[in-house]
């Protein structure tokens, strides 16, 4: 195996997914899966897909083109590029969107393909990232439907993303009533009322959903087994279905402390030091480049990560659990961050298995 590897274990990925998918199954309300975080490994999607999501979303067209091997529904979830809208209508079924002008960029592109484009209106409730402004919702919708080759199958909002709102009965009521008024003043039928994403779950579990929400977004509670609202774990689910491992290339006794006067690091930062006295010190051979250290938790308890430049990851190991020697494999846990950094990266090799 080539390091540093995110490894990713489909079966828990696929058990995850059913979990939610079933839960949310008895209240009426189904789960589109969200593949941003892994850059949309067809694999890992694949067991999304078994595990029981309808569809499959993702935030760039480069993702969606991975999936197309893949036959379930696919959405767009980042507000279109005007210049990608030939390809929003290429390959995705559906996309949410906030903008009439880009929208009527994608009317015509989807007349040329002979083709209907669904579509979800965002509507921001506050957060402050994407969607319409909840009091200009129902006009905006009015534009929306006299647009050719266009369908506008339903609405959504997207909270606790930039602002931190957290989803309530009472912020995702309002979601309900302004697709109602819309439905009543357009005569039309809203098929989708997606209702955020994995901070939306903490409803479900309180009952306090509103009846006509049937559909979220889910990513990281698949993905990690956490809601995002509070930051909790979903019982039952795998945390681990991805590990980060990199190579120990130094392992050495060494102060605590550098020597000698302190500047800027490689990142233009002063660092700050703490003296715990000699230490042991395993550097392992990931960096930046790779992986966001912040975000990473190594399964030996025992083990500190305590920095990192854009390739070298210096960890204490003093108080491991394990024995170490040059060449060995440390396991990490990632986090949301983390996980992103190193699906991204191409030096980090995907091994799925
Ligand atoms: C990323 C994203 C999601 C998924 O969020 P999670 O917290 O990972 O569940 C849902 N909707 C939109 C619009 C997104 O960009």
């Amino acid at each position: 195996m080539q390091y540093p590897a995110l490894i990713i274990e489909k079966d828990k990925v696929r058990h995850n997914a059913k979990l939610l998918t079933d839960k949310l199954g008895t209240f009426g309300i189904k789960a589109a899966g969200v593949t941003k975080v892994f850059c949309a490994i067809p694999e890992v999607a694949q067991a999304m897909v078994e595990g029981g999501v309808y569809a499959l979303a993702d935030s760039r067209i480069e993702n969606l083109k991975r999936l197309v091997g893949i036959n379930v529904p696919k959405l767009l979830l980042r507000i279109p590029m005007q210049s990608q809208a030939k390809e929003v209508v290429e390959y995705a079924d559906v996309s949410l969107n906030s903008e009439l002008e880009t929208l009527k960029a994608l009317s015509k592109e989807a007349k040329e393909k002979n083709k209907v484009h669904q579509i979800i209106m965002m509507i921001d409730l506050g957060d402050l990232r994407e969607g319409v402004w909840y009091e200009n919702a129902v006009e905006l919708a009015g534009e929306i439907v006299k647009l050719e080759n266009i369908k506008l199958m339903g609405i959504g909002t997207n909270l606790t993303c930039y602002g931190g709102v957290i989803p309530t009965s009472t912020n995702l009521g309002l979601l309900v009533k302004l697709g109602e008024e819309i439905e009543s003043r357009y005569g039309i039928n809203l098929e989708i009322i997606s209702g955020g994403n994995s901070s939306s779950l903490h409803l479900i579990e309180k009952n306090e959903m509103p009846e006509r929400v049937n559909q979220l977004r889910l990513g990281e509670s698949i993905v990690l087994g956490q809601e995002t609202a509070y930051g909790e774990r979903i019982e039952n689910t795998y945390r681990d279905a991805f590990t980060f491992a990199a190579e120990i290339v130094e392992l050495k006794e060494k102060p605590s402390i550098p020597i000698g006067e302190i500047g800027m690091d490689a990142f233009g930062q002063k660092p700050v030091f703490q003296d715990k006295g000699l230490m042991l010190r395993a550097i392992v051979a990931a960096g930046r480049q790779d992986i966001k250290p912040e975000g990473l938790i190594a399964r030996d308890k025992g083990i500190e990560v305590i920095g990192a430049s854009s390739d070298h990851m210096i960890l204490n190991i003093t108080h491991a659990e394990g024995k170490y020697k040059v060449g060995d494999i440390i396991e990490f846990d990632v986090n949301y961050g983390a996980l992103l950094a190193a699906a991204t990266s191409d030096y980090v090799s995907k091994i799925v298995k």
